[in-house]
Formats: structure tokens, C-alpha cells, sequence
């Protein structure tokens, strides 16, 4: 391993995956911050994680619907830094609605970026750890990836198979020094569980409020939202060496759902 790791996190201007680029950067990480929009603010967000924490950091845009542009982040950054220890494939989106009105497009998207990426992104990343003798896959999945609601179809699928995903990676990798684990988060507010409030509104037929407590923390028995800053911590600790033993599996940091 280099002595200054690397760590890409797919899908990290916003959200859990920009708490993780801030977490695994002060635990001394170089950084590739990385989304598809390419806008001033995504590339300022590199240079406030490297200063915050005197690492370097770097934002690279890349489509995680694009298998290409998947496979060239982790090429690029490999170029930037010279390796690639850490892979966080933490990219996602969210469609609710009911399977029958569920569009085609959106269907397709959400496999792409919440599964298909992280085919890719691994297989362009394993040759580079196997040469390093070491690495860390963290797959962001989601109480989604253990368990189903209703209206999230494609979503549920996609998380699912990245459990799969998970496993099996884990085990091709087991005898090289690297490993393939999953989170799997409950709620947590961000923006992209912002953006869905407004269809489980229309889904209940509920009020906003009445949606967060009764649909969202209804499943979570702590009745609290987990926060962006445990996710984090959970990243680091996977990737820590206390970690080095624990592959193929996940960790769950949502106020006990999926004990039920
Ligand atoms: P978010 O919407 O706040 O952030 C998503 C990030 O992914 C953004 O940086 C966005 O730019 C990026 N992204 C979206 N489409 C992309 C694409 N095509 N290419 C590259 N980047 C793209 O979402 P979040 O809530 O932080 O979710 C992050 C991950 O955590 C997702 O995989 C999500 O499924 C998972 N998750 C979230 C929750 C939750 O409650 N928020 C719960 C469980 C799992």
C-alpha cells in the first residue's frame, strides 16, 4: 500500500459521500471527489477537503450511467495519485412510484448508477490492488440492500444486487489483501432523501410530516435519522486495520430496521 492512500468515493459533492471524502481525508487520504455534473461548485469541494484536512484532493467528472466513464475515474485517478487503495461506490438515485408507473428510463438509470457502476469501477480497480497487495472496496448500500418497501422497485433490485455484488467480489479477492464489504445506511436526510419526500406524499396521500414519521422512521426503531458523519466513521473503520479481517459481509447503521 502507498504510504499516503487513496481514496475515490463515487457520488461525492453532496450528501453521505461527500461525509466520506471528508472522513477518510482526515484519516489522512488523498481524495478524488467525483459527480457528473461538473459544475464550479463540484470543483471547489476538492480543494475545501484538502484544505480542511492537508491532503490533496481532486474532483474528476465522470457519469457512474456511463460504463466508460466509470472505468476511466478509476484510471484517472490512479494516474493523479498512483494508486487507487480505497473505492467507495457510493453513487445513487431514487425513483418512488408504484412498479406499473415506474418509467422504463428510470428503471434503467437507477440499475446503472446504484449497480452496474460498481462493476465496473471494481474491475478496473481490482488489477491496480492486486499489484498494491492490498485494498478496500466499500459498497454504499442501502436497509434497501436487506429488505423491500413498496414504490422503490428498481431501487430495491439495484441494492440487492449489490449485496450480491459484495459477496462475490469478496471472495475473488480474499487471497490478495483486499477487501469488499457493504453499508447499508437507513434514512438519512439528505438530499436525496429530500427529493423523495414529495412522491411519498403522493404515494400516502400523507403530509410531509406525517411522511417522515409515520413512512421513513416508522422503520427506523431509534425513531432518529442516521447521520452523514456515522456513515463516515464507518467507511474509515472498513478501511481501517482493525478491518482486515471482516470481507464479503456489511455493516448496518440504521437504528436497528432490519433487526424486525
Ligand atoms: P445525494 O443525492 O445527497 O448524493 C448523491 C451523489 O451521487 C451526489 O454527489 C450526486 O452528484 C451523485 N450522483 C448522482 N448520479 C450520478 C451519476 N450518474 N454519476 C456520478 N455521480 C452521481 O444522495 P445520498 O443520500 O448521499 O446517497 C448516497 C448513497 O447512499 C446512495 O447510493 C444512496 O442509495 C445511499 N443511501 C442513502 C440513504 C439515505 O437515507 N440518504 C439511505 C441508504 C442508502
Amino acid at each position: 500500500m502507498a504510504s499516503t492512500r487513496t481514496a475515490i468515493i463515487t457520488g461525492s459533492t453532496s450528501g453521505i459521500g461527500l461525509a466520506i471524502a471528508n472522513a477518510l481525508a482526515a484519516d489522512g487520504c488523498n481524495i478524488v471527489v467525483n459527480s457528473f455534473t461538473d459544475t464550479e461548485q463540484d470543483k471547489s469541494i476538492a480543494g475545501k477537503i484538502a484544505g480542511r484536512h492537508g491532503v490533496e484532493a481532486v474532483y474528476l467528472k465522470a457519469d457512474m450511467a456511463r460504463p466508460d466513464e466509470c472505468r476511466a475515474l478509476v484510471e484517472k485517478a490512479a494516474g493523479t495519485f498512483g494508486s487507487v487503495d480505497i473505492l467507495v461506490n457510493n453513487a445513487g438515485i431514487q425513483h418512488v412510484a408504484p412498479i406499473e408507473e415506474l418509467p422504463v428510463a428510470k428503471w434503467d438509470a437507477i440499475i446503472a448508477i446504484n449497480l452496474s457502476s460498481a462493476f465496473h469501477t471494481i474491475a478496473a480497480a481490482i488489477p491496480l490492488m492486486k499489484t498494491a497487495g492490498s485494498g478496500r472496496i466499500v459498497n454504499i448500500a442501502s436497509a434497501h440492500g436487506l429488505v423491500a418497501s413498496p414504490f422503490k422497485s428498481a431501487y430495491v433490485a439495484a441494492k440487492h444486487g449489490i449485496m450480491g455484488l459484495t459477496k462475490t467480489v469478496a471472495l475473488e479477492v480474499a487471497t490478495h489483501g483486499i477487501t469488499c464489504n457493504a453499508v447499508c445506511p437507513g434514512y438519512v436526510l439528505t438530499p436525496l432523501v429530500e427529493a423523495q419526500i414529495p412522491d411519498q406524499m403522493k404515494a400516502h396521500g400523507m403530509d410531509r410530516e406525517t411522511v417522515i414519521r409515520e413512512v421513513m422512521l416508522n422503520r427506523q426503531p431509534s425513531r432518529e435519522f442516521a447521520t452523514v458523519e456515522q456513515i463516515g466513521a464507518t467507511v474509515v473503520f472498513l478501511c481501517s486495520p482493525a478491518a482486515a479481517q471482516i470481507n464479503g459481509t456489511h455493516i448496518s447503521v440504521d437504528g436497528g430496521w432490519t433487526a424486525a
